[in-house]
């Protein structure tokens, strides 16, 4: 069986994995190894989702995670295609007062929010041309947008530049802690693995009949990064993480004469969401009924029809003619506050082995909080400390304390 040891053994190669060990290899740790059972990423999350960053939150530690991420994101704009293009979060009466509220703190915070009335509003973006049930809008010029592949490869680049190295097919199976060291066993599959044994393998199946061979890696320190799949590492390694992960679907629609390309992220108030691409348009919408598993399939016009123009077609007339092109069905990472998991791994046997790490779980918002986490969590475990921002209150402990973290700006 092939062996080998590393210091830090990161499991799952996602945005969060790239980006721990991109932060873990700058801070001069040696021999920081990534896993993944498919590099390419074909259905992790970090592949299929929209690209939104953005600080608009209402808790405190959301936005100052989404401020740190954006602000590095902004320095090197061109080679993770970042646009400060906005996001414009629209309001009935009900939500208003709320949204004018988290705005104040996230001006305290540092973050640019305008406040628009309906009248503004026609006259800044004309073809939302339905506002009786509106009663303002918030604008966040720096919020934005950026290309998820190219912030991956960077993250990567990065990474290995100083010395990371990326295993691909490799499923891990097994772990144990001994003597101080964890020693995780995998399974290396060949290059031809096809995609439905891959996805036999992601729900938690098997590998059929695929031959694989045994490797086994010796860690000081493994860190869980398997996004959608994080509650399973969990259980791999010897304790139990609440997420589930729920299906979430996007479609591209023709916009047939509409110009959405001056814009970025719209937030209309049924909760769909939409923005610019290319020249057409991206939109999404979580349904609130959508039940837990590794769903993948996407529902297709129907989900355009349905869920998607049927609302836009309440706020614009010009939105009458949209038309589905194509779209896919994603998975979310949700924690029972819908907030990211970070931090040391402190429960039962795991916590007193010592050695195990987290970052998963953002429920829709690990593209924007990528960059953050990464840093933090590399400095904890580099140093034993958090040192650029203290995220003590997003460990995984804080579903037994009954300290969940009260996030409602959600989409
Ligand atoms: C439709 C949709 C829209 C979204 N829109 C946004 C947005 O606009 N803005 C935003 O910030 N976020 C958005 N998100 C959320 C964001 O995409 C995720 O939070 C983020 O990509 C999570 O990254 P990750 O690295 O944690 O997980 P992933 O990218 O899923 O990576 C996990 C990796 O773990 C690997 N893995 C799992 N199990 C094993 C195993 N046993 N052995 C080896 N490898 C394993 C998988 O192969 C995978 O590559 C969206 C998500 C979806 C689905």
């Amino acid at each position: 069986m092939k062996q080998i040891e590393v210091d830090t053994l990161v499991i799952g190669a996602g945005l969060l994995g790239s980006s721990v060990a991109m932060h873990l290899a700058k801070l001069g740790v040696k021999d920081v190894r990534v896993v993944d059972l498919d590099l390419d990423g074909s259905q992790s999350s970090s592949e299929l989702n929209a690209g939104g960053v953005r600080a608009t939150w209402v808790q405190p530690i959301n936005i100052q995670m989404s401020k740190l991420s954006i602000e590095f994101f902004s320095t090197v704009a061109m080679d993770v295609g970042y646009r400060p293009c906005g996001y414009l979060w629209l309001h009935t009466e009900k939500t208003y007062a709320s949204g004018l509220k988290a705005r104040e703190r996230q001006i305290e915070f540092g973050w640019p929010v305008e406040n628009w009335t309906p009248a503004q509003l026609r006259d800044k973006v004309p073809f939302i041309d339905k506002t009786e049930d509106l009663a303002g809008a918030l604008f966040a010029p720096r919020d934005g947008l950026l290309n998820p592949n190219l912030l991956k490869s960077y993250y990567r680049g990065q990474a290995k530049k100083n010395g990371a190295i990326f295993d691909d097919r490799i499923w891990v199976s097994k772990a144990k802690n001994s003597q101080g060291s964890w020693w995780i066993d995998c399974q290396e599959f060949p290059p031809m693995l096809s995609s439905e044994e891959r996805s036999r393998l992601f729900s938690n199946t098997s590998g059929g009949s695929v031959p694989s061979s045994a490797v086994q890696y010796k860690a000081k320190n493994v860190v869980n990064c398997a996004g959608p799949w994080a509650s399973q590492i969990a259980r791999v390694l010897g304790y139990e993480c609440p997420s589930q992960p729920v299906r979430r679907q996007v479609c591209i629609f023709d916009c047939r004469g509409v110009d959405l390309t001056p814009y970025g992220m719209i937030v209309d108030t049924s909760g769909v969401y939409f923005h610019p691409e290319a020249t057409n348009g991206l939109a999404g919408f979580a349904n609130p009924d959508e039940p837990p598993g590794f769903n993948f399939h996407y529902d297709g016009e129907e989900f355009f029809m349905e869920q998607v123009w049927s609302k836009l077609y309440e706020r614009s007339t010009y939105f009458e003619r949209l038309r589905h092109i194509t779209g896919w069905a994603g998975l979310y990472e949700v924690s029972p506050d819908e907030t990211g998991i970070v931090g040391e791994v402190t429960l039962g046997e795991v916590g007193r082995a010592g050695g195990v790490f987290e970052a998963h779980s953002f429920s829709g918002h690990g593209v924007m909080h990528s960059y953050s986490a990464g840093l933090v969590l590399a400095e904890k475990i580099k140093t034993g400390k958090y040192q650029t921002l203290d995220v003590s209150i997003l460990n995984g402990d804080r579903f037994a304390k009954g300290a969940l973290i009260h996030e409602t700006q959600i989409i």
